[in-house]
Parts: structure tokens; C-alpha cells; sequence
């Protein structure tokens, strides 16, 4: 049984006073499930965030990492930094940060690389615009993505990893994949895992979707058979829908 992952992704929004009150707001709904709740902050908002998150079932996660430990790197953060502060969980290689600041496949495999080597939990992203999806290469260009992301990680370290299927025309746009066509994805996500790895390793990687989930849409989403939780944008900005969606889970 894969335990749900119900994360949310700030994005750059919430100061850190936002942000507590954001905290506690969600706090009775993840201390009562049976998922995992996971609230990713911008960076400045972490330490306030883990400070008030302590003794409660959320963990906190960083939006972003860099791949080396320390250096001449103006504007990034390490891993260490991020351990140092009591973070657990980072995202990799979201669409908006491959679009607007150019992460790579090779750069998202080395962040994680590096979050696992520093015993951060690893969301790792993938998903297809809409051009992609229209000319039906959905399948081969996640496979791809899944392939690079995994390079070079062993079995053992794989299991510890999140996988995020956030279909580009989906997130921030209202427009949501049907709970079939977000499964079918999933379901291919974890077919290429076995192929990867094995069986085994591939049934107990957690496979969220992401890409406009809300308080109407997650029932649906999440009692599909290979949708193992959500990576939410908007809807985690909003204690009532994001409570709604952790009792879903
Ligand atoms: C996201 O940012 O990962 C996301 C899925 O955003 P939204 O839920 O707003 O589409």
C-alpha cells in the first residue's frame, strides 16, 4: 500500500506571517489523515513554516535546490541550508522552473541526485504541453523526462523519490486532466519505472497528479488506481479547499 501524498505548491506566494496563518488553518484536517501533508514555501517562509508545522503531521518542503554543496552560486540554496533549517521535501524540475529559469533534465537529475545523497525527499516533475499532447508523444516524451530524471539512482534511493504527472496545459488554468487521462499517465510513469528498475521499485514509488486539483475535482482524481496524491498550486493557498482535498486523501 502506497501511502497519498497531499503537497502544496506556493509557488511564489505567501509572506512568512502568510504563511503561518496558512499553517494553522490546515493543521486539524492533516493531524486527522492518513496521508502525508507536505506544504512547500517560498524559501524565505521555510524557517517560520517548519517553527510552526513541529508537532503537527506536516512537513515542509523547498521549492527548488541547487546540485553542489556550497560555492560561488549567487541566489541558490543547498541542500545543507536547507537540511540545517529542517526542511524534508523539495520539488525538481517544476514546469515553471524549466520554462522560466531554464532547469534541464540533466540538471533536475542532479538536484536529484543531491537531495537524496542529503536525505531530502525528492518531487520530482514531469508533463507535456499541449502541443505534445495533441501530437500524441505524451507517453514517450514523460518516459523520456522519467528516464534522464532517474539516471544513476539505485533502486533503494528510487523508492525514497515523488514522482509529480503535472500536464503543462493543466496547471494554473483551470482546465484539469480527466481522471482517466491523469491515471493513464500515471500508470505509464510507473510502466517505465519497471522498466528502469522492477516491478517492486515501481509499486512503491508515489505517483502524484498535478494540474488545477481542487476541493471539486480531488475525489475523483485521487480514487484513481495509480494516483497516489496531488501536487496542488492554487488550491493549497486556500486553508478551506486544501483541508478538503487532505480528507479526500
Ligand atoms: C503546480 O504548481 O504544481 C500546480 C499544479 O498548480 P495548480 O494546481 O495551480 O494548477
Amino acid at each position: 500500500m502506497r501511502t497519498k501524498v497531499i503537497a502544496g505548491n506556493w509557488k511564489m506566494n505567501k509572506t512568512p506571517d502568510e504563511g503561518i496563518k496558512l499553517i494553522n488553518g490546515i493543521k486539524a484536517a492533516a493531524n486527522a489523515a492518513a496521508c502525508e501533508v507536505v506544504v512547500c514555501t517560498p524559501f524565505v517562509a521555510l524557517p517560520s513554516a517548519v517553527n510552526v508545522a513541529e508537532g503537527s503531521k506536516i512537513g515542509v518542503g523547498a521549492q527548488n535546490l541547487h546540485f553542489e554543496d556550497s560555492g560561488a552560486y549567487t541566489g541558490e540554496v543547498s541542500a545543507d541550508m536547507l537540511n540545517a533549517i529542517g526542511v524534508k521535501y523539495v520539488i525538481i524540475g517544476h514546469s515553471e522552473r524549466r520554462e522560466y529559469f531554464a532547469e534541464t533534465d540533466e540538471t533536475v537529475n542532479k538536484k536529484t541526485i543531491k537531495a537524496l545523497e542529503k536525505g531530502l525527499v525528492p518531487i520530482v516533475c514531469c508533463g507535456e504541453t499541449l502541443e505534445q499532447r495533441e501530437n500524441n508523444i505524451t507517453f514517450e516524451h514523460i518516459a523520456m523526462q522519467i528516464k534522464l530524471a532517474m539516471k544513476s539512482i539505485s533502486s533503494a534511493d528510487a523508492c525514497k523519490v515523488i514522482i509529480a504527472y503535472e500536464p503543462i496545459w493543466a496547471i494554473g488554468t483551470g482546465r484539469t486532466a480527466t481522471d482517466e487521462q491523469a491515471n493513464e499517465v500515471c500508470a505509464a510513469i510507473r510502466k517505465t519505472l519497471a522498466s528502469i528498475y522492477d516491478e517492486k521499485t515501481a509499486d512503491t514509488i508515489r505517483i502524484l497528479y498535478g494540474g488545477s486539483m481542487n476541493a471539486k475535482n480531488a475525489e475523483g482524481l485521487l480514487s484513481m488506481s495509480d494516483i497516489d496524491g496531488g501536487l496542488i498550486g492554487g488550491a493549497s493557498l486556500k486553508e478551506e479547499d486544501f483541508s478538503t482535498i487532505i480528507n479526500f486523501a
